[in-house]
């Protein structure tokens, strides 16, 4: 599946100089000027990231992406805000439900790392959800990485198994899961 992005944001410059820095990119974007546009749009593009300029006609941004976190939940959101952070902002922020905040004006690799890094946690989210770890057996977790074909670990399942010796890892492993292998 493609990856794809609505960004929602009515200041010409900003618009601009963010179409021209997405034509490059192997992504899909979909920018409205009106948060109320974009809401009737989510649907039928099912974007995995949404990116909104928290000053934007109608409501605010984080008001707007709160709107899509209750929908649309699986969404990675981000907002680009002044040099200053609004108060609701941070706290959209610490509650989880913006990802990243994103100050203007940006440095625009550091803007495509952030956007790119919102697809990967996006796929990495889903992919979790189907697997688990094979040490923990844990499901749902984002981190979980790739040992051999068909395992799996979670990020701090393999951190115990870089700093334990094997033989200690083992028979930890047999006590958490009482997997023999
Ligand atoms: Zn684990």
């Amino acid at each position: 599946m493609k990856h794809k992005i609505v960004v929602v944001d009515d200041e010409p410059m900003t618009v601009k100089a963010l179409k021209r820095l997405f034509e490059s990119q192997p992504f899909d974007f979909f920018i409205f000027n009106s948060p109320q546009q974009a809401l009737e749009q989510i649907d039928e593009i099912s974007p995995q990231v949404i990116l909104s300029d928290q000053r934007i006609p109608e409501m605010e941004g984080v008001r707007f992406l709160e709107k899509v976190g209750k929908k649309w939940p699986e969404t990675v959101r981000m907002i680009l805000t002044g040099f200053c952070i609004p108060e609701n902002v941070h706290g959209a922020f610490s509650r989880g439900e913006i990802l990243k905040v994103v100050a203007k004006p940006w440095d625009d690799n550091q803007l495509l790392q952030q956007i790119h890094t919102a697809f990967h946690y996006f796929d990495s989210v889903q992919f979790a959800k189907t697997y688990q770890c094979d040490i923990c057996g844990e499901k749902g977790r984002p981190d979980l990485i790739q040992m051999h074909y068909f395992s799996y670990m979670c990020r701090r399942c393999k951190n115990l198994y870089e700093l334990l010796p094997g033989v200690v890892f083992k028979s930890l492993r047999r006590f958490v899961t009482g997997n023999v292998l």
